[in-house]
């Protein structure tokens, strides 16, 4: 196994009361996604996510991001791109993640994992890191390609101290759906977990897989990682292209925040609300939880249904218009109350 076991054991009792405390109150953010730069050094076909030539977001901005993240009560950070790894100060995020308490996670493409970034990251407290793998030799759709990234992989399985995920994925015109089976029997092989994700497209909602790619998502959901396969039984109707009935929880539960600071609803809905993280209130908060998602019906994005999953069975959701009529009423109530106490 790549992870120590004592590790791995105190990742998962941080999990475990993470899972807990969402479980008795809705009021705080359990995971959210912030980019400490949009730059990339691959250029898949099918991402949005990132540029050649934007600049690092200085560390103190990135500290003050993080201070405002963990008031909001913030469990689970991760870091994510662009390609976090060419952050020159990543280590020090990392870092202050941890001082707050809150868990620290990592998504990259795996190009810059070599045995000394590995145990500086060791060090600076990382505790899980997703790599996605899309197929087994680069193309022009994807070089995040197992063939490529096979000596980064045996790297982390011999010096990482933190558990890893494999991800791999289906459709969005990866060419050869079996190489994800390939890349997750590897995965199981090294000692990670792995998962597997339907790509989104360009607006982040679904596109149906053929009959050949649905057998082969399938069987890699079989030989992955009990715990998210149990999550993400959005996948099977998402899988059949059927429409998926949820309640995205996105700009409360989950926050995205951008390279400029901004709050969005995920990566694929940036501009909701859009928000500066630094003006966030709980009452934007409420607004989000309470308040419909027009894309959540066929939403492709597993973090989010994971995080939905806690508070699905509770607080049905309303139109954003219902949810200002609602309030414009509770606030005229509250002045006429206010006004007969004053009388
Ligand atoms: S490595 Fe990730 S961020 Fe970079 S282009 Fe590919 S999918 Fe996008
Ligand atoms: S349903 Fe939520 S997570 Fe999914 S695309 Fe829409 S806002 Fe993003």
């Amino acid at each position: 196994m790549a992870v120590r076991p004592t590790t791995f054991l105190r990742l998962k009792l941080r999990e475990a009361a993470f899972i807990s405390r969402a479980l008795l109150s809705t009021n705080h953010v359990v995971l959210a996604h912030i980019i400490p730069m949009r730059r990339c050094n691959l250029a898949c076909g099918y991402c949005n996510e990132y540029d050649h030539s934007s600049k690092p977001v200085p560390l103190e901005l990135m500290k003050k991001r993080l201070d405002k993240l963990a008031e909001l009560g913030t469990s689970v950070v991760t870091i994510s791109g662009g390609e976090p790894m060419m952050h020159p100060e990543l280590d020090q995020i990392i870092r202050h993640i941890r001082s707050h308490g809150m868990i620290a996670g990592l998504i990259s493409n795996g190009y810059y994992f070599t045995p000394d970034r590995i145990k500086r990251l060791n060090e600076a407290g990382l505790e899980y890191l997703q790599i996605s793998i899309d197929n087994v030799n680069p193309d022009e759709v994807s070089r995040k390609s197992l063939r490529v990234l096979d000596k980064k992989l045996r790297y982390l399985a011999e010096h990482a101290d933190f558990h890893i995920n494999i991800n791999s994925v289906i459709g969005g015109g990866i060419k050869q759906p079996e190489d994800a089976l390939t890349v997750a029997q590897r995965a199981v092989e090294l000692g990670f977990s792995t998962t597997v994700g339907v790509i989104h497209d360009e607006d982040g909602t679904l596109k149906p897989l053929t009959e050949k790619e649905k057998q082969i998502f399938h069987a890699v959901k079989k030989l992955g990682n009990k715990d998210h396969a149990r999550l993400n039984w959005f996948q099977d109707s998402i899988a059949e292209g059927k429409p998926y009935e949820w309640r995205c929880r996105s700009g409360s539960r989950y926050l995205y925040i951008c390279e400029d600071g901004k709050v969005h609803w995920c990566s694929q809905q940036r501009g909701y609300p859009g928000i500066p993280l630094e003006d966030y209130t709980m009452e934007d908060f409420k607004r989000e939880y309470k308040t419909e998602k027009w894309c959540a019906p066929t939403c492709t994005i597993q973090c989010v249904h994971q995080v939905g999953i806690l508070d699905n069975w509770r607080d049905p959701q309303m139109s954003l218009a219902q949810f200002r009529k609602e309030k414009q009423q509770k606030d005229k109530e509250r002045v006429g109350q206010m006004v007969r106490a004053d009388n």
